[in-house]
C-alpha cells in the first residue's frame, strides 16, 4: 500500500518532540511523502502550546517546500463527556482535529467510562480523527468504538508509535481494532506520532496491522491526498449545514 502522508506529528512546540516545523517537512519530503500534519498537543498537556499557538497556524503556509502542510492539533480528551482543551474557535480554524487520552489530563477509569469518554468525543463534529486509542492504560470496549467510528465517520488512528516507543503493551489491542476497522468498514488514518523528524512517515508496525485487519486502500486516508482532501470537505460542509 502506498501512503502519501503523514497525519500526526510534533515539533519542539510540544515541548517533549525534538525537530522543528522545517525539519519535520524535510522529514516526510525525505521519505517521498506529499503532505504531513503538524499535529501539536493540545494546551493542557505540560509542556504544550497555549489555545493562542493554535489560533495564529494561519501564518504557516499550506505549503512547504514542496510538501502540503496541514495545520492541526492533538487535543486532549478532559472528560467523559468528550470535552476536549481547545475551544471551538480554534478548533474551527484548523485543517484537522485529532483528539486522544492523555493521562496527564483525564486519569484513565474502567472501560465503559474511557468508552464513553472516546464515543462522546466523536460526537463532537470538530473531530476529524480519533487517536491511539488501543493505548492499554485505557480499557475500552473496542467493538462499540468501531461501530461508533462508522456511524459518526470520524477516523480511527492506527499509531505507528504505539507499536515502538510508546504506549507499551498496545500491539494486541491496536490489531483487534484494525480488524475491527476492517470488518465494519471504518475510515483508518495513519500517524507516526514522531517527535523527531527521522520518524515521520514510519509506518512500518501499523501497515502490517492494515493488512491483517484487511482494511482497504479507499478506506486508509493517508493512500492519497485528495481522499484525505475530500474527507476533511465533506466532514466541513456538515458541519456548515448544522449551523
Ligand atoms: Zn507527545
Ligand atoms: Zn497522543
Amino acid at each position: 500500500m502506498k501512503i502519501v502522508a503523514d497525519l500526526h506529528t510534533h515539533t519542539i512546540a510540544s515541548g517533549h518532540a525534538y525537530s522543528t516545523i522545517s525539519e519535520v517537512v524535510m522529514g516526510a519530503k525525505n521519505k517521498g511523502l506529499e503532505l504531513v500534519a503538524l499535529t501539536e498537543h493540545g494546551p493542557q498537556l505540560p509542556g504544550a502550546p497555549h489555545a493562542y499557538y493554535f489560533g495564529n497556524m494561519r501564518v504557516l503556509p499550506s505549503e512547504i517546500a514542496g510538501v502540503k502542510v496541514l495545520k492541526g492539533v492533538e487535543a486532549n480528551i478532559i472528560d467523559d463527556e468528550g470535552n476536549l482543551d481547545l475551544p471551538v474557535r480554534y478548533l474551527k480554524k484548523l485543517d484537522l482535529v485529532l483528539a486522544g487520552l492523555h493521562d496527564e489530563c483525564l486519569e484513565p477509569d474502567n472501560c465503559e467510562l474511557n468508552t464513553k469518554a472516546l464515543i462522546n468525543t466523536m460526537k463532537n463534529p470538530y473531530v476529524d480523527v480519533i487517536v491511539h486509542s488501543g493505548n492499554p492504560r485505557y480499557p475500552a470496549d473496542y467493538e462499540k468504538l468501531v461501530q461508533a467510528a462508522v456511524e459518526y465517520n470520524v477516523a480511527i488512528e492506527i499509531n505507528n508509535s504505539s507499536l515502538t516507543f510508546s504506549r507499551k503493551g498496545s500491539l494486541d489491542n491496536c490489531r483487534e481494532i484494525a480488524k475491527l476497522a476492517g470488518r465494519l468498514g471504518a475510515v483508518v488514518s495513519l500517524g507516526s506520532d514522531a517527535h523527531w523528524a527521522d520518524h515521520v512517515g514510519e509506518f512500518t508496525q501499523a501497515l502490517q496491522l492494515v493488512e491483517e485487519g484487511k482494511i482497504p486502500a479507499e478506506r486508509v486516508l493517508n493512500t492519497s491526498v485528495d481522499r484525505i482532501q475530500e474527507y476533511l470537505r465533506e466532514r466541513k460542509s456538515k458541519l456548515k449545514k448544522r449551523k
